[in-house]
């Protein structure tokens, strides 16, 4: 159907072999632009990234990386429409180019959108969509409520992709009836085209791609245990990451021609690698620790400094004592602020007899502190934003515990542990399988 429009649109006969030339090289340029709705804890990897506009009230971010991308795409289409619509001069190709990369990246976001916006009335909050080298992330704060909802926010945008596609298919059909200008025409088709692309890749049940998050929800729908359909749909994502890596390698022996597009698929390949087992991590992490209150896990007694002493009795007493770097400071049990070594930078170490802990201790807890009743979960996220392995836990301005990430990690590891003894006991059989193995290593 594609290959026929191009076809049926060029303005001129060519040799079959330059009108395969042109789709494999458009082939090239889009079939890797790839869609990804990943839990906010993943996508980390932006770190230079700005807001450009909101839309629907959902903020859009541009990765530094994605002008490679608009690069890419801008050079790859300038060629193909030189070969599709000739004798106009060099700039115009360039011109038409950008234009179309700039039109499918607002395809790219609109796709995004349709997630997003889906996701959203389905009660998930988004934190936004961000264009990147490989195209294009939806942010979720969370999982989806259920199958349905995630069948129906993973499905909306290759939705939204084929419509835009049909728009643009239309679009070129009647302009060319109408006798529009051969560029206008030969964009408008390629716009088509680049869309439905984009629609096939993702629908590639690959987790996170689209059609791994559609298999996901059918998977979910049917056994009702997300953790164990996550697990097999991210099998299947990496198992399809590493068919990219492996081919993009086998592509990289292939001489000069395959050294660029053997690269970008080794990327695309780890990046959904990494993703695939990232999002699993996160599922495994969140049903541990979501409704867990804090108050369960900290430690009643924490280590705490008065105001009143000096920095040197701190360091002393404290700090190579205990091996800590940031200690809380409280008196009769009224949290006042923390004290971390690197206020001991501001004094030369003979001073420090001189100066008292409530001089230059911090007294911004805000950011680090947390109460008993929270769950386990939001104390992880907290930790994560701060990036402080540690949390004050106050009821008003009480100290009432101290709660670390390690102690966090350990309860998750043995309530994974107990669980899965669970799950194995529902299939007797594997239980039987696994001890067997148990005592064949031990
Ligand atoms: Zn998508």
């Amino acid at each position: 159907m594609t290959a026929r429009g191009i076809r049926a649109f060029s303005p001129r006969a060519k040799s079959h072999d330059s009108r395969a030339l042109e789709r494999d090289s458009l082939r090239k340029s889009t079939r890797h632009v790839i869609c990804s709705l990943l839990p906010m804890e993943v996508k980390c990897m932006f770190t230079t990234r700005w807001r450009i506009f909101r839309l629907a009230g959902i903020p859009i971010y541009l990765d530094l990386s994605w002008l490679i991308i608009l690069v890419l795409i801008t050079w790859t289409l300038a060629n193909v429409f030189a070969s599709e619509v000739p004798r106009l001069p060099r700039l115009d190709y360039w011109v038409m180019g950008l234009v179309s990369a700039l039109a499918f990246f607002m395809c790219v976001v609109l796709h995004e959108l349709g997630h997003a916006i889906v996701g959203r009335a389905q009660g998930m909050p988004i934190r936004g969509i961000t264009l990147f080298m490989f195209g294009g992330v939806a942010e979720l704060g969370g999982e989806p409520p259920s199958a349905k909802s995630e069948f129906w926010m993973a499905i909306a945008g290759p939705i939204v992709s084929a419509v835009l596609g049909a728009i643009f298919w239309v679009a070129a059909s009647l302009g060319n009836q109408a006798g529009w200008s051969s560029p206008v025409v030969v964009v408008l088709l390629h716009l088509a085209v680049i869309n439905w692309l984009v629609l096939a890749f993702n629908m590639i049940p690959a987790f996170p791609l689209d059609g791994g998050r559609v298999l996901r929800s059918a998977l979910w729908g049917i056994s009702r245990n997300l953790r164990r359909s996550t697990y097999w749909a991210s099998l299947l994502g990496q198992g399809f990451a590493w068919v990219l890596i492996g081919v993009g390698l086998w592509q990289l022996f292939q001489g000069p021609a395959g050294l660029f597009s053997g690269l970008w698929l080794g990327l695309i390949g780890l990046f959904l690698n990494n993703a695939a087992r990232e999002s699993y991590q996160q599922i495994v992490i969140r049903q541990a620790l979501e409704g867990e209150p804090v108050s369960q896990f900290m430690n009643r007694e924490p280590i705490i400094v008065p105001p009143v002493l000096d920095l040197r009795s701190w360091v002393e007493d404290y700090v190579y004592r205990h091996h800590r770097k940031v200690f809380p400071v409280a008196a009769n049990g009224h949290l006042e602020g923390y004290v971390s070594t690197r206020a001991l930078q501001r004094f030369p170490r003979a001073e420090w007899e001189r100066h008292t802990v409530g001089e230059v201790m911090n007294h911004n807890v805000q950011a680090i502190t947390i109460p008993p009743t929270a769950d386990a979960l939001t104390a992880l996220g907290k930790m994560q934003r701060t990036g402080s392995s540690r949390l004050l836990v106050t009821e008003g301005d009480r100290l009432v515990g101290i709660v670390s990430l390690k102690d966090l990690m350990h309860f998750m590891k043995v309530k994974m542990e107990v669980e899965n003894d669970r799950h194995d006991d529902d299939a007797g059989h594997q239980k039987t399988t696994e001890d067997h193995e148990h005592y064949v290593h031990s």
